[in-house]
């Protein structure tokens, strides 16, 4: 380890390097990195991407649907607040584990976090648990 890079950063009140999940970089910018544009560029992507997975869980959700094993391994979603992969393995119904996920106590939370951390905007919230839309 040197010793000397450690309190030559410590001296220097510089921002900490913090990891943009977003972006999927490595930033020095603190608090003002979610206000410049190529964040909000990247922002507005990554929430459209799992928009649309939300959307499958929306039509699950009123149109439930027998899950057949042979494609439960498929029927699985990432979630990109929780950092969580949803498997269906076990599930009845398609969907059926992203169905409650959602709308759970840790998941909104997380949601919270992530909306306040990247500045995505608390109107984004009830979209992504509460199948509101
Ligand atoms: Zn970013
Ligand atoms: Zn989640």
């Amino acid at each position: 380890m040197n010793q000397k890079m450690k309190i030559n950063n410590k001296k220097n009140k510089k921002n900490e390097m913090a990891f943009c999940e977003v972006c999927n970089l490595n930033n020095d910018e603190g608090q003002n990195h979610k206000y410049y544009p190529n964040h909000k560029n990247s922002l507005s992507n990554f929430l459209s991407r799992f928009q649309t997975k939300i959307v499958d869980v929306r039509f699950f959700l009123k149109i439930p649907t027998i899950l057949r094993p042979g494609i439960s391994s498929r029927n699985r979603i990432w979630c990109v607040f929780c950092d969580f992969d949803i498997h269906e393995t076990g599930s009845s119904f398609a969907c059926a584990n992203a169905i409650s996920h959602l709308p759970s106590e840790e998941h909104l939370k997380k949601l919270k976090h992530f909306m306040w951390k990247y500045g995505g905007g608390m109107g984004w919230v009830g979209y992504f648990s509460g199948f509101r839309s």
